[in-house]
């Protein structure tokens, strides 16, 4: 029903091995908490603060008593390293979790907390080259509500937005935990079924279409359908590809009088 997109997947900059090394040590920091990240931030400016000062003092005036420069080296660290410190991993936390809220943000349905559909395409292709590389089908299942419009119509755009969240939550939850539902857009979702044959996928799409004819909404008093497009992502199919397909069987669902799924199981069962 909709256009088939390009699939890009969003290219990671590559980083330097000091790059790499800075993010780990960083990570490690965090990692252990606030607390425990100042206190080995402290530490180690004490150490690195007695080695500079050591040297320098050793280079420059070595006949220096111990004591009259040690305390220094040790009192100055110990009180501008706990402060600094603390100000700048606060600001870390603070920008590794703006990162992940965006993260998220950027991979979620803010509506149906679904993922959408970036994320769709980016975890399909690695499902998609996982089943390839043990020789196992997938599937792909193309959904639409049938006459979404007037329900729009007829309850508003917040019961349209709450028949959504409702059907969302019930498709998921029909789901196994590894298949992927997405909001495609609009009223439009894909799920994609790895480990799923044609046979079998058609038989999940059967079970969506009953699960949202049985999905009650507050305030909606009318039967919510959907129409449904099955296709098997055959060996080597690039994914745009099986997209595509599923769309095409949506569309005869649609056209055969919609509130049902195409290919009919019947049809796959019978002998050719
Ligand atoms: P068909 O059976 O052929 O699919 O008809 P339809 O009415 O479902 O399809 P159509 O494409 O004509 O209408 C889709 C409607 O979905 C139009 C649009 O306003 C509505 N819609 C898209 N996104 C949202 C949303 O987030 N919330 C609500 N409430 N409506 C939305
Ligand atoms: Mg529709
Ligand atoms: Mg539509």
């Amino acid at each position: 029903m909709t256009k088939s997109p390009t699939i890009t997947t969003p290219s990671q900059p590559a980083q330097t091995k000091v790059e790499r090394l800075y993010k780990a040590g960083l990570n490690s920091l965090l990692a252990m908490g606030l607390a425990r990240a100042v206190l080995v931030a402290t530490i180690v400016s004490i150490l690195l603060s007695l080695l500079v000062c050591g040297t320098a003092i050793y280079v420059t005036m070595p006949q220096t008593m111990l004591e009259e420069w040690v305390y220094f080296a040790i009192i100055t660290p110990a009180v501008v390293s706990p402060l600094v410190s603390l100000v700048i991993f606060k600001m870390a936390y603070e920008l590794a979790e703006t990162r992940a809220a965006l993260a998220n943000a950027a991979s979620t349905d803010h509506l149906t907390g679904l993922a959408n559909r970036r994320q769709f395409l980016e975890s399909a292709q690695r499902d998609v080259a996982l089943a390839r590389r043990r020789q196992s089908p997938a599937a792909l299942v193309m959904m639409d509500i049938d006459h979404f419009k007037a329900l729009n119509d007829r309850f508003g755009h917040a019961g349209g937005d709450a028949v959504l969240v409702a059907i969302s939550a019930a498709c998921n939850a029909r789901l196994r935990q590894t298949d992927l539902l997405c909001r495609w857009g609009g009223e439009e979702f894909i799920v994609l079924l790895p480990m799923c044959g044609l046979e079998d996928a058609v038989r999940v799409a059967e079970n969506l279409r009953r699960t949202v004819e049985n999905t009650q909404v507050d305030g909606i008093d009318t039967v919510i359908t959907m129409s449904l497009g099955a296709t098997e992502i055959t060996l080597e199919e690039p994914l745009d590809n099986a997209i595509a397909k599923a769309d095409e069987q949506l569309y005869r669902a649609k056209a055969a009088g919609r509130n049902q799924v195409q290919p009919p199981l019947g049809l796959l069962a019978s002998p050719a």
